[in-house]
């Protein structure tokens, strides 16, 4: 592989759409080279997505885990940011289009991510957001403290318990570590702020399809993980698979049982899907998808055929290692990125490079404030000292970006205290107290939903479930005292 002679002349122009872990990776490797850099991201910032979970339930605020990408490549004199979502590449013309402006690249870095998954139910999406963005992090934080504050003016003893009722859908370490956070919060930081509930009365349900959670980790960490999650107080529910939502409760499937649970706020963990670029690219370079949507890459991280295309990070799909697919994690991202820049530099100068290997330095979840657990090759770790690492490691890379030392002095500060100090309910748009007030009406207009939303719901729900199956099937709503 090499680049037509008229590149080397004049001053290579490298694009690289997305500012996340591989995109800024990429940048920051091209810092010194002789080549002029523009990244383009639809955002101004960074985000560090594994913190996400922080913000989501009042830990973090958004600034804590974000940097802008103008401070963090400030340094780096030949590089250029743009902010706009680049909707059209044309590999023919080499220029990829924004809004208002066509630029002419040399070589292309696609790295723009994922998104979720809902398996063909993109119907859910509203009822239980995903955690990806900030954003997502923010409408989380909203649904689950508006919860608990409708929970504290209902009378309603089974209406109370829907609101204090959490499903989390999804058993991977974002899962994981949002059902701790979530658990830490209803059964410790909150129990002194309600008057009319007891917040450690709240149900918060973990649900993962498979047999068990984190299952890309050793089983016993497996195991480990959901003994420490239920200590916190979290009902962990494996070879389960939800079939139906609406917004006052869900229903799902554990074998051939059904049953539906009451619950107001449902969060979406599960799954992941390349972002829509994946699928320009398909269209536009006839570009290779896998199931995930993600495109399947050569060696080099090229499209095959397009050898100054390179696609990086989560929406691609790499699998010349071993024959897998690498992992959707962060470090997939940055040594993606690292090694793409890195190939340009030394095409330019006419030399080639070993091929790219990835090191996989292991995996880290945390689940609550005392626990997490670690897998570094023949190394594994649970409990407090896991916990200790994965700070380090986290608080590592945030310094890598930014200086977060805030971070971490907020972070010692709320081990201590138990405290949540970002606990808002903001509503961009629109005022808060509307939307909370909203909340209620809608469950007392409901036609029926007030009364006899338990025998309605079950109803239709037995009927698609015996019209599947032709077996009759047993379903329940849990309650305070358990399954009825
Ligand atoms: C909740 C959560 C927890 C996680 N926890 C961990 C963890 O603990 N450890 C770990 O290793 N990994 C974790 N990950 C995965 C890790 O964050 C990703 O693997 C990593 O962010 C992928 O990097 P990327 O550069 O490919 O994409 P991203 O970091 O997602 O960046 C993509 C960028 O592209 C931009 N973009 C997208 N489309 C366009 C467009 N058309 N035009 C312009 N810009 C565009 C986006 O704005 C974004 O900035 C987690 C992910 C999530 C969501």
């Amino acid at each position: 592989m090499s680049f037509p002679e008229n590149q080397k002349k004049s001053i290579h122009h490298v694009v690289i759409i997305g500012g996340g872990f591989g995109g800024l990776y990429a940048a920051q490797t091209l810092a010194k080279a002789p080549v002029k850099v523009t990244l383009i991201d639809k955002r101004n910032f960074h985000v560090f997505q594994p913190l996400l979970y922080q913000v989501a339930t009042g830990g973090l605020s958004p600034a804590d885990i974000s940097s802008p990408l103008r401070g963090i490549l400030r340094h780096n004199k030949n590089t250029e940011i743009l902010m706009g979502e680049v909707k059209n590449i044309d590999p023919q013309k080499q220029t990829v289009q924004l809004k208002y402006r066509e630029i002419s690249y040399d070589s292309l870095i696609v790295a723009t991510g994922a998104n979720h998954q809902y398996f063909g139910h993109e119907e859910w999406a509203d009822k239980a957001p995903g955690l990806k963005t900030i954003e997502d992090a923010l409408e989380m934080r909203r649904r689950i403290f508006i919860a608990f504050e409708s929970a504290e003016k209902e009378t309603d003893p089974k209406k109370r318990e829907a609101w204090l009722t959490f499903a989390i859908i999804g058993g991977g370490p974002a899962g994981v570590e949002l059902a701790g956070a979530l658990a830490e919060i209803a059964h410790g930081t909150l129990t002194e702020d309600f008057r009319n509930i007891n917040t450690k009365d709240a149900k918060i349900i973990l649900i993962q399809s498979s047999d068990r959670i984190l299952p890309s980790y050793a089983p016993l960490l497996s195991a480990q993980a959901q003994a420490s999650l239920e200590q916190l107080g979290v009902t962990v529910l494996t070879g389960t698979r939800v079939t139906q939502m609406n917004n006052q409760m869900i229903t799902v499937r554990h074998s051939d049982e059904f049953e539906s649970i009451k619950a107001r706020t449902v969060l979406w963990t599960a799954g992941m899907k390349a972002s829509p670029m994946a699928q320009h690219l398909k269209e536009c370079t006839g570009a290779e998808l896998d199931k995930a949507g993600r495109v399947i890459v050569d060696r080099n991280f090229n499209i095959p055929g397009n050898e100054n295309i390179f696609v990086i990070g989560d929406v691609a799909n790499y699998a010349h290692q071993d024959g897998k697919p690498l992992p959707g994690v962060a470090s997939v991202a940055m040594q993606s990125g690292k090694y793409v820049a890195n190939l340009i530099k030394s095409l330019l100068q006419g030399k080639t490079i070993s091929p790219f290997q990835y090191k996989d330095w292991g995996s880290l979840a945390v689940i609550g404030k005392h626990a997490a657990v670690v897998e570094m090759g023949f190394l594994k770790l649970s409990g407090f000292l896991a916990w200790a690492f994965w700070m380090f490691i986290h608080v590592f890379y945030l310094l890598e970006f930014d200086n977060k030392l805030i971070v971490m002095i907020q972070w010692a500060w709320s081990y201590f205290t138990m405290d949540k100090g970002a606990r808002l309910i903001t509503t961009p748009g629109e005022h808060p107290t509307i939307q909370l007030e909203e909340h209620d009406e809608n469950l007392a207009q409901s036609p029926g939903l007030s009364q006899t939303i338990e025998t309605v719901l079950l109803t239709e729900e037995n009927a698609v479930v015996k019209n599947q199956d032709s077996n009759p099937t047993k379903s329940y709503v849990i309650s305070n005292s358990g399954l009825d």
